[in-house]
């Protein structure tokens, strides 16, 4: 038999979380598809998705990964959320990331790489904070070593052997600027087999975290994606988000196609402000390597900017651009599909639910 994890995304506002539950299968000791994970309902009303006198809520299988956590012969199983009537659930923003993708973006090939930043807590502080008062101030944290420097890496490094045996696209790991403060990256490794996507790189933000919050689990320590998880002169949490499309990777037409990207991105910044993560004016004052959330500016180079075009990019002419301005508590979903929108010049309404025709699955069997 073979455990089958399904991880869907609630519909907690501000900022959603993540659920899973178990079913035990039999798969038949094959490699199993898609299609041989049933669809599967769940309490809507316990998850912000539902009212309790209509409380059923239907998991719809869209990717699946190995289970790192149990082992061989054991699945992830990342859903899309679905109201009992088979509609697409308002929460359901990887739905309208499809749409966007289908309705004009995919024709870019846009490519996406997350920059997770997150904070460990215990006992209601940054692993690292003395009981009372606070550590010495930052600079010695980032990308250090040591038990004076370092904090919860046990933690970091078993999330790191898990996503990659999930097969994400894992990119690499490091110490950041708080004590207990670190970062995960997601995006493409240089790999012509690497998925690069916008929906796989989101997907696996997601798996990500999840495989974060349960490593942690084990260590009894608390994962925290707030913008601000400490008050006071220490970095937020952010999730930088490096994209690009097959005209910013051209080499005669990367420039060019960087630069109306950006002048696009100009003109919108608000709406993007309003999909990058709860509690955002925290995070983006000016200081601690950010830029005001009330402007926008970009730069080579520059980590006061909104959008960075990395100096390696600005030499060859061609490559991506960085939006330093969306939190650790986004919604990679919705930042991927709203930087699609603006860079590849398709229409606003795409960002709006419920265009998109549920996916072909038979309907599950009365419960
Ligand atoms: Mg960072």
């Amino acid at each position: 038999m073979n455990y089958a994890e399904y991880i869907w995304i609630d519909g907690v506002e501000p900022t959603p979380g993540i659920r899973s539950k178990t079913r035990v299968l039999n798969l038949g000791g094959k490699k199993p598809e898609i299609s041989d994970f049933p669809l599967w309902g769940f309490d809507g009303s316990s998850t912000s998705q539902a009212a309790g006198n209509d409380s059923d809520c239907e998991l719809v299988p869209v990717s699946i990964y190995p289970d790192p956590i149990r082992g061989e012969g054991h699945y992830l199983v990342l859903c899309e959320v679905y109201t009992s009537i088979g509609k697409i659930h308002p929460s359901n923003t990887r739905a309208i990331l499809r749409q966007v993708l289908s309705a004009g973006a995919e024709a870019e090939k846009p490519w996406v790489g997350f920059e997770q930043e997150y904070t460990l807590f215990k006992d209601g502080r940054p692993l690292g904070f003395p009981e009372n008062g606070e550590p010495a101030p930052q600079g010695p944290y980032y990308c250090g070593a040591g038990a004076a420097r370092a904090y919860g890496r046990d933690i970091v490094e078993l999330h790191a052997k898990w996503c990659l045996e999930a097969g994400l696209t894992y990119f690499g790991l490091n110490a950041e600027v708080m004590p207990g403060q670190w970062e995960f990256q997601i995006g493409y490794r240089g790999n012509d087999s690497d998925e690069k996507g916008l929906l796989a790189m989101s997907d696996h933000i997601w798996i990500g975290r999840w495989l974060l919050e349960r490593a942690a689990e084990n260590y009894g320590v608390e994962v925290s994606f707030h913008n601000k998880p400490w008050k006071g002169d220490w970095n937020g949490a952010g999730m930088h988000t490096n994209f690009s499309t097959a005209s910013t990777r051209s080499k005669t037409k990367g420039t060019a196609a960087i630069a109306r990207s950006i002048k696009n991105l100009s003109t919108c910044h608000n709406q993007h402000i309003a999909v990058y993560g709860a509690g955002l004016d925290e995070r983006l004052t000016g200081a601690h390597e950010t830029c005001s959330i009330h402007e926008f500016r970009s730069g080579d180079g520059d980590r006061g900017a909104s959008i960075r075009i990395p100096l390696t990019v600005k030499q060859k002419g061609y490559g991506y651009f960085e939006d330093r301005r969306p939190g650790a508590n986004a919604d990679p979903y919705q930042v991927s599909a709203r930087l699609a929108v603006t860079v590849c010049e398709l229409e606003e309404k795409l960002l709006e639910a419920g265009e998109t025709k549920p996916q072909k699955r038979g309907r599950r069997k009365a419960a």
